[in-house]
């Protein structure tokens, strides 16, 4: 026999404060553009997924820019007379060109193929860099023989570098902050003095871009992970039971459903149980439905702990009616397990002078092993009746079919 104690409201803690992880970061903020670590990785992988096709977009432009400026050099600089004449700097910028549009052209298949997605993150970073330096390195050639500006082309580089190409802010600034200094190096060794100023001038300007497309990637950042928490903070609203925070009656489904699929391609068996509190109006009647529901959170929470392993599940279905999933486990585990489920919310102790069952709050469970081939109603009406002999039979009994 239990020793029963009574609800002290007042010391309970409030069944709304059952808040999600989302929620918790949305209400400590994220400025810093870091979320916990393991939301931050979820996110991470959510933005990549969300920006593939702007990615494919941005690298099929690069390309085609790319190949662009190697025919422009080729009429500028002469380059292939200038190459067959043995002019070094010529060669190199050719070599970089190449080596660049390769590297682009490697970028757009690791994405295609869908390959390493670590690497390919790695690897983006790489090709920006590349790209900036050589075009640094070209521009710088084209100056010193008096062509007509290329240097502007930088700018541009650095604002491409905050595209939406599945960088987070920080990978991007720091790439932007390295091509702008890259950049300014490049000219100070490769420049004359004719030229410096205009480029010291240049430099500040890149410097500047930098630091006006990062403002501008900040706030996209900042508002992306607010989507992304709100996105599903409002999908869990959705698929759960604002009482007691468990899966509600559309969510439970939808996983039992999935579970039952699994079961019959694991071929391993599965019990469905259905939970009733006893006499539960009486209870609401005698303390209060404030009281009802503070114990309706408290019986989940029961249920819940006793549910340690992954493919089980539990959802309430209905006003003080729970569904049970418990996953891989022939009738006689089965029934070890609910025997505790039941002997947990009895152990909760939680005094009940009106029932005819017990002194405290207790439950009847029905329960039907999966026969392998019937849907998730069947399934569920066969629970139902066993939940219904339980019922019949005097409350405070497990019933299994
Ligand atoms: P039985 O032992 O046959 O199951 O009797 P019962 O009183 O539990 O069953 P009945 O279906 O007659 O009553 C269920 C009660 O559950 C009615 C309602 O007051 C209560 N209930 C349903 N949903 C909620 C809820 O969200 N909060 C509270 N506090 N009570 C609820
Ligand atoms: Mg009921
Ligand atoms: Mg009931």
């Amino acid at each position: 026999m239990h020793a029963p104690q009574h609800i002290t409201i007042a010391a309970e803690p409030p069944l709304q404060a059952h808040r999600d992880a989302y929620a918790e970061q949305r209400a400590r903020d994220f400025r810093k553009l870091r979320f916990t670590r393991k939301l931050e990785r979820e996110f991470l992988l959510h933005m990549r997924a969300d920006q593939r096709m702007s990615t494919l977009v941005c690298i099929v432009t690069a390309l085609g820019i790319w190949l662009a400026f190697i025919i422009l050099d080729l009429s500028r600089l002469n380059a292939l007379r200038e190459l067959f004449a043995g002019h070094r700097d010529v060669e190199f910028a050719m070599v970089l060109r190449i080596a660049t549009l390769a590297s682009i052209a490697s970028l757009l298949y690791a994405l295609l193929a869908r390959r390493l997605p670590r690497a390919y993150h790695r690897l983006s970073m790489l090709v920006l860099m590349l790209i900036g330096s050589a075009s640094a390195f070209i521009a710088n050639m084209y100056k010193l023989r008096d062509l007509p500006q290329a240097d502007l082309a930088q700018l541009v580089i650095i604002a491409a570098v905050f595209l939406p190409v599945g960088l987070t802010f920080y990978q991007s600034l720091g790439i932007a902050l390295v091509i702008a200094i890259l950049t300014t190096v490049l000219g100070l060794v490769m420049l004359d003095e004719v030229h410096m100023l205009e480029h010291i001038r240049l430099s500040l300007l890149l410097f500047f871009a930098v630091f006006v497309s990062a403002v501008g990637a900040y706030l996209r950042e900042y508002a992306q992970r607010d989507q992304f928490l709100l996105r599903r903070i409002l999908h869990n609203h959705a698929m759960s039971d604002a009482l007691t925070g468990i899966d509600n009656r559309r969510s439970f489904e939808q996983h039992a459903a999935i579970s039952l699929l699994q079961a019959r391609r694991d071929r391993v068996g599965v019990v469905f149980a259905v939970l009733d509190i006893d006499h539960f109006k009486q209870y609401n009647d005698r303390y209060g439905h404030q009281a009802g529901d503070r114990a309706l959170g408290q019986v989940a929470g029961a249920i819940s702990s006793c549910l340690r392993r992954p493919m089980d599940m539990v959802g309430r279905i209905g006003g003080e009616e729970f569904a049970i999933v418990l996953y891989g486990v022939d009738t006689a585990q089965a029934g070890r397990m609910l025997d505790a489920i039941a002997r947990a919310v009895a152990d909760l102790s939680i005094l009940h002078e009106a029932s005819q069952t017990s002194d405290c709050l207790t439950v009847s469970v029905g329960a039907a092993t999966f026969d392998g081939t019937e849907t998730l109603e069947q399934l569920y009406r066969r629970a139902d009746l066993m939940l219904y002999e339980s019922k019949r039979n005097g409350r405070n009994r497990l019933t299994l079919c």
